[in-house]
Order: C-alpha cells, then structure tokens, then sequence
C-alpha cells in the first residue's frame, strides 16, 4: 500500500466525511508545483482554489511568516499592530476605497459574508437579493445567499428574505428590486461565480446593479472572495467596469493560504453602519495573516502580476482554444481564472487523468474544468498543460 493511501485510510477514519475523499495527500511545494507523499510532483493549476497567489513557498511570504511568528503570532482586539493597520490601509489603497471606507477583519470567506449580511441588516431593512447559482460560503447567513439545494436543504429553515434571481437577467433584477420595494437592504453578487463554473457577469449587468440599488437607497455588496486580489488581471473583478459598490468581501487569495478574510465598507455612511461592539472575531485580523497578506499585496505590486495574469490568463485562453479540440467547446473566464468548457460531461474524468499526467487542475462542472493556478505561473509551465491536454480529453470518459 503506498503512504497516501495509508494516510487516505487513516483520513477516512478520523474526518467527518464533508469533503468525500481527498484525491491524495500532498506534503510539499515549490514555486507552482506540489509534491504528494509518495514523491510524484504536479504542476498545480488550481492553487488550492485561487488561494495560493505566489505558490508555495514563495521567498517574500515564506520571510513574512517567519519574522511576524518570531515576533508575535497573536494578540486579540483589545489591541492592535503594525501589520494590521498597514494592511488595513493598503486594502483600501489596491479596492480603491474613497476616504472614510473602512475594513473588518475576519477569517475565511463565509465570514466575511456574514460581516457583510450583519451591516446589510443595519440599513434596517432585512430583504437581500443574491444570484441563482451563487456560492457564497457555508456559514448559516453566507448559505442562506448560496444558491445549491443540496448544501442548502439539510440546514433549512435558513435567514429568511432573500431572493435568488438569475444571473446576469437584467429583467429579472428590476423584477426583484421593484418587489422587494423599501425593506430591500442590499443586491449581493459575485462578479465571476466561480463555484457556478467561473461565469462572469456582463458589465451592463453589474452597472444596473449598481443602479438599482442607489436608486432603491439599498447597497451594492460584491463578493470578490474568489474573483478579487489580482485573479483575474485586475486586483478587484469588477475593476474592469467603472461600478464601484458599498461593499466588497475578500479572503483566499489574500494571504497566500494563511487564512484570512476581509469586508471593505466604502465611503462613511456604509462604514458608519457597523458600530462598536456589533460584530468581532478572535482570530481576524491577527499579526501573522496580515503579515502575510501584506507579503502578497507587495509581491503583486513589485513582480508585476496583475499585468502578468492578464498576459498569461489570454495567452493560455488562445492556446487551449486554438488546440482545436473536439471535446473543447470554449475557454470562459478572466485573466487566471478560467473554465475550459466541453462538449461533453468528461471532466471529472480529465480530472484524475490531469492528476495522473501530473496537472491539478478541477472539475467544477460535469462539463467544465477550472484553473486557477498560482499568479506567479509561467508562459513555459502553461504550455506543459497545453501540450498535455490532447491526450488527457480523448482519454477522458463521460461521468
Ligand atoms: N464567496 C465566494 C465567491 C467563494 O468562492 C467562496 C469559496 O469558494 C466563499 C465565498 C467562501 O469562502 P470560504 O470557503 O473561505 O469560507
């Protein structure tokens, strides 16, 4: 029996089984490959989900963590550090937030919703209108704006008042906003659904979203958890457009795996909603992910990787395209988070045959594999994908 499997089996009897089982167990990295415990090496395409904006230990974070965990690791609310501040400040800097936005600090994704849902709830107003085939996180509140029926149904009743209306349906918005009338508190959305399949929205949607919502003296929240921090050549998604909301909600890639999240308020009257006492956390906003947050934002800045992951993300998109593949239907996406979209329901199978070739990459739809690999990719490392891809669809069998 191999070591991963070993572990697997031990995995099997220690975990609550939420995730299935893991596809194996991986022990080490470098730059943007991973190493599994039994030595085999793979070029990760997915940075464990658009988290690992400089791969694997990266120089510059790998120096971060090390000097701020020397120094201090943890300190609660009752006070405050320099990372956390420098952060704070240079968030509000890369989201373009206007003088007086403000941010909170949490811990992972589905927190920062919920920093989000509670300063939705202090416009005094309790309906939120969220878009069909949303994810938004697992907590009670981030569920109750997911849109699946599978994660949904076992937790229900959830926060009532929310609507779900189809994504990028202008129609079908004015409809909901209309309805929802004076107790509208806010429309929340994600700029690219990433878990829908890495589907973007049109900017003519975002923008009436916009619209709709100052018009309805509701906020504009925008969850940025996947799209945001340089992902997709901007360091916000919705940066592409000229919309900017009330509220923006970051984690994943912005510490480079050191879990953190963040809920960006813009302008004083949004900030001012959420007041002393009325949310916290022990853990958001530690010294350690902020350091670490800080290393990313930087290393961004000075290696020129929002240009880079437009580049690459075009560069990569033509290629696999111009691949003229039967089983290829189209490349959707934005900078280096993309959906391979195929003609038939094989990716999970090109999934473990990826694996097997020695390519993370994931099936996140039956007809659609995503990338979302480290920022720091390569031209040449993409094109050993490229290169592999013939092979791995036609080996591929329908789910
Ligand atoms: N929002 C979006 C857009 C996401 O893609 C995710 C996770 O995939 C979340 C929220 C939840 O984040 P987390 O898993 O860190 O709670």
């Amino acid at each position: 029996m191999t070591h991963s499997q070993q572990i697997l089996d031990r995995y099997q009897a220690a975990l609550i089984p939420v995730f299935g089982v893991p596809q194996t167990v991986l022990s080490h990295g470098d730059g943007c490959y991973v190493v599994d415990v039994d030595g085999k090496r793979y070029l990760d395409l997915l940075g464990g989900i658009a988290v690992n904006t400089l791969g694997h230990g990266h120089p510059a974070l790998v120096e971060a963590i090390t000097k701020q965990a020397s120094q201090v690791v943890h300190i609660s609310n009752f006070f405050t550090s320099e990372p956390q501040v420098e952060l704070a400040e240079k968030l509000l800097e890369v989201c373009r937030a206007p003088a007086g936005s403000g941010v909170f600090f949490a811990n992972s994704g589905a927190e920062a919703l919920e920093a989000a849902v509670k300063l939705t709830r202090r416009t005094g107003r309790t309906r939120i209108i969220a878009a069909q085939n949303a994810f938004h996180g697992r907590t009670t509140g981030a569920l109750a704006l997911t849109w699946k029926e599978a994660y949904r149904a076992p937790f229900e009743p959830l926060m009532p008042g929310v609507t779900h209306v189809p994504y990028n349906d202008e129609d079908a918005l004015r409809e909901a906003v209309a309805d929802a009338g004076d107790d509208l508190a806010a429309v929340v959305l994600e700029p690219i659904q990433g878990e829908a399949g890495v589907r973007a929205a049109t900017d003519a949607y975002l923008r009436l979203a916009r619209d709709l919502t100052r018009g309805a003296g509701a906020l504009l929240v925008l969850d940025e958890v996947q799209s945001g921090m340089g992902r997709t050549g901007h360091w916000l998604a919705h940066h592409a457009t000229d919309v900017v909301p009330d509220a923006v909600t970051l984690a994943k890639g912005l510490a480079g795996g050191v879990p953190i999240g963040a809920l960006i308020t813009y302008g004083p009257d949004v900030t001012a909603l959420l007041t002393g006492g009325q949310h916290g956390s022990t853990f958001g906003g530690n010294p350690l992910a902020c350091a670490a947050g800080l290393a990313v934002v930087h290393t961004i800045e000075s290696d020129g990787l929002l240009q880079h992951a437009s580049e690459l993300g075009a560069y990569l998109s033509e290629a696999m395209t111009g691949l003229g593949h039967p089983r290829i239907s189209g490349v959707r996406g934005r900078g280096l988070l993309m959906a391979i979209t195929l003609t038939e329901p094989v990716a999970a199978s090109a999934m473990a045959l990826a694996r097997e070739a020695g390519f993370l990459v994931n099936a996140v739809a039956p007809d659609a594999i995503r990338l979302a690999p480290p920022l720091i990719l390569t031209q040449s490392q993409a094109d050993t994908f490229v290169d592999a891809l013939p092979g791995i669809l036609d080996a591929a069998v329908p789910a």
